[in-house]
């Protein structure tokens, strides 16, 4: 038997921002150019919001204050710490949770989520809080840990565990929800090799020949950690689910052109409606946390039907807004700042 465990109905939503650094030489693909950009974004963590409402007539600078705020200096181990590390013992606890990085292509989501040898990403940080938490459980509890990575691009799942992956297909099943019809499981034993995975799963995504720059710009990938944990006492036989999952989105300049011509949500090359419906969902959320439940629209595209569980009943939502500070992307980033400020 799977048992909903905790009784808090509201989902919680957290909203950060991440700032990249201006350059990364190191890097060879690298959209943000060396030479002709400036900086343009200022991180101060002393503002107030009392204080940002007082000024924000008197400035030409666009001001936003957010629950959490990333400088370019900052690794991927503080933006998890801050921002993740407390919603990871849920999950272990049978717990949903959802975490996020939104922005536009190139201004770090991929670098957030999957990080490198040097600087781990969320996915991998939280992997190894997963496993740190089950060796370090008093209880005679036995643990199961599951991973998934799929990718959705164009409203078509697939695959990113197996080699050359069809499209799958969702199903409505009466014990576990919305699910994945085929979709690859595997079983983890310990963090280490995650990021091999990913790296090859990131391999696998489609990208788009047109630009060059753009690699898997307009798919999402999803990861999917379970952990399934069977209670061995009191409630003997009796599973705990909990599901995190981690979301590298397509890159944002799609919703924000076609909101921009206040074009309506249809299909198209153009029109991401995965990332068009999320943002319905996100702002839904937003609201259901000022002023009670409200209607949060899961139905819309295949992405969140897929999150669903994880950002509706009781579940953590984190949201990872990433920017760049250089000039050349003052618009992006306006329309990033503008999209997490909405949600909050
Ligand atoms: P996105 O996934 O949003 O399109 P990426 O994560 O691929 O963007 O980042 C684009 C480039 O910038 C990559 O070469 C990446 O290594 C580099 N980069 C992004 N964020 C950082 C960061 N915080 N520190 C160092 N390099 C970064
Ligand atoms: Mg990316």
């Amino acid at each position: 038997t799977i048992r909903a465990p905790a009784k808090k109905q509201t989902t919680t939503l957290t909203v950060a921002v991440k700032c990249r650094p201006l350059s990364q030489r190191a890097c060879g693909r690298d959209i943000v150019r060396v030479k002709n950009n400036k900086e343009v974004v200022v991180l101060d963590p002393d503002l107030s919001k009392d204080y940002l409402d007082r000024i924000q007539n008197r400035t030409k600078e666009k001001k936003y204050c957010f629950d959490h705020a990333f400088g370019p200096q900052s690794t991927n181990l503080d933006t998890y710490q801050k921002c993740i590390s407390t919603i990871i013992s849920g999950v272990v606890q049978g717990l949903n949770a959802t975490v996020f990085a939104y922005g536009s292509t190139g201004s770090g989501k991929t670098y957030t989520m999957v990080g490198t040898q040097h600087d781990p990403g969320l996915m991998v940080l939280s992997l190894h809080t997963i496993f740190d938490l089950i060796r370090r459980d008093k209880s005679s509890d036995e643990f199961e840990v599951t991973c998934s990575y799929l990718e959705v691009y164009n409203e078509v799942i697939y695959d990113l565990l197996e080699k050359s992956s069809g499209s799958l297909e969702l199903r409505e099943d009466p014990e576990h929800g919305i699910v994945v019809a085929g979709l690859r499981c595997i079983k983890v034993h310990s963090a280490d090799k995650i990021l091999e995975l990913l790296n090859l799963g990131n391999s696998r995504r489609k990208t788009e020949s047109t630009e060059a720059n753009a690699t898997s710009s307009r798919s999402h990938a999803v990861l999917e950690i379970t952990v399934r944990r069977k209670q061995r006492n009191k409630y003997k036989n009796q599973v705990m689910r909990g599901k995190l999952a981690l979301v590298d989105l397509a890159g944002s300049e799609r919703a924000s052109e076609t909101n921009s011509t206040g074009q309506k949500l249809r299909d198209g090359a153009n029109i991401n409606r995965s990332l068009l419906a999320l943002a319905n969902c996100i702002n839904a959320l937003g609201k259901q946390q000022k002023r009670g439940l409200v209607y949060v629209p899961y139905r819309n595209s295949k992405l969140t039907r897929i999150l669903k569980d994880g950002l509706s009943g009781n579940s953590q939502t984190v949201m990872v807004a990433t920017i760049s500070p250089a000039d050349s992307q003052y618009h992006h980033t306006v329309n990033t700042l503008k999209y997490a400020d909405r949600a909050k």
